[in-house]
């Protein structure tokens, strides 16, 4: 009788083990596995890291730093972070190095893959000439300023899921990414990258945000006129430029949908329209691509790197078994 019950235990010591050896392994999932330029890439980890360094051709591309994720009741927390592949990457082989204090903890392999941009051409007259060209003292202020803002991670997660789009209307008058080439008044020209999107609607157009956050900036700048930008989460923000009019103030916690403004044609546009971008650790990234997914997508992230079977948590029974795909 004893010898049976020693058995038995010895039995449940071998597979609490297992079991606990099991949620040693560092899982990692990678959304999407083949990125195109200026896409975000959203890493989940099982276990704790740093940041997430992408890198092609022995050059540091762009980077992202891990936070927690919050999780519901009986679900297992896990670690986030978001990069985007530059618009100026080149398609192709490249790594995510995930890092912490001591060094690497993995190299995932990674393949950018091919994007054709846009090409815009913009006539500026001479007072739009003058905006980009003469020397101004406050001009470069506000650049400063925006870059303080853009290259701050903060700890709040406003928003983990899809984005809605900032108007209803559909017309775009310019692409994320088009190349650009300005023709000044009295001649030369300069070139630039288009950060975000361009919606041609009429002044006075509701602009709304497009997901939960905190308003980090709403004031008049040179560049972008009546300018509003959110921070949704750890360096994620959007931006909404060129406003007629502003409808909310600095510090401010907006959910999805609130109206921030109406649409313009303030600062530096040749006519009424929305400039919409997104920024994630300062890198431009396409705004269409967490319109089409989430941030976060808790579920996808789970099934993979989680030890146990997902399911079992959404019935709320936790069993003690080992994940088996
Ligand atoms: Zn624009």
């Amino acid at each position: 009788m004893k010898k049976r019950v020693f058995v038995f235990l010895f039995a449940g010591f071998i597979f609490t083990t297992l079991a606990g050896a099991q949620s040693l392994q560092f899982k990692y999932t990678v959304i999407p596995e083949t990125p195109r330029p200026g896409e975000p890439v959203t890493i989940g980890i099982n276990g704790t890291a740093r940041q997430a360094v992408l890198r092609a051709n022995e050059r540091q591309l762009a980077r992202g730093l891990f936070f927690s994720v919050p999780v519901q009741d009986g679900e297992q927390g896990f670690m986030a972070a978001v990069l985007t592949i530059p618009s100026t990457a080149n398609p192709g082989e490249a790594v995510i190095r995930l890092e912490n204090e001591t060094g690497v903890i993995v190299e995932i392999p990674l393949t950018i893959a091919g994007r054709e941009f846009d090409a815009d051409i913009i006539d500026l007259n001479p007072t739009l000439t003058g905006i980009r060209t003469e020397p101004s003292p406050q001009r470069t202020a506000e650049a400063n300023r925006l870059a303080a803002i853009l290259n701050r991670t903060g700890s709040e997660i406003y928003h983990t899921g899809n984005f809605i789009p900032p108007v209803t209307s559909t017309r775009r008058t310019s692409f994320f990414g088009s190349r650009r080439v300005y023709r000044y008044s009295g001649g030369g020209t300069d070139t630039a990258i288009h950060a975000g999107v361009d919606y041609g609607v009429p002044t006075g157009t509701q602009v709304l945000a497009c997901g939960s956050g905190k308003v980090v900036l709403a004031t008049m700048r040179i560049v972008t006129g009546n300018s509003v930008i959110l921070e949704h989460a750890p360096g994620i923000y959007s931006l909404y430029y060129h406003l007629d009019t502003i409808n909310v103030q600095e510090d401010m916690i907006v959910t999805a949908g609130t109206l921030l403004g109406t649409s313009g044609s303030t600062g530096l546009a040749t006519g009424p329209h929305l400039h919409w971008e997104i920024q994630i650790n300062a890198e431009n990234t396409d705004p269409d691509a967490f319109v089409a997914r989430p941030i976060i997508d808790k579920d996808a992230i789970l099934t993979k790197i989680s030890i146990y079977r997902r399911a079992y948590y959404k019935t709320g029974v936790i069993m003690e078994e080992p994940q088996a795909f």
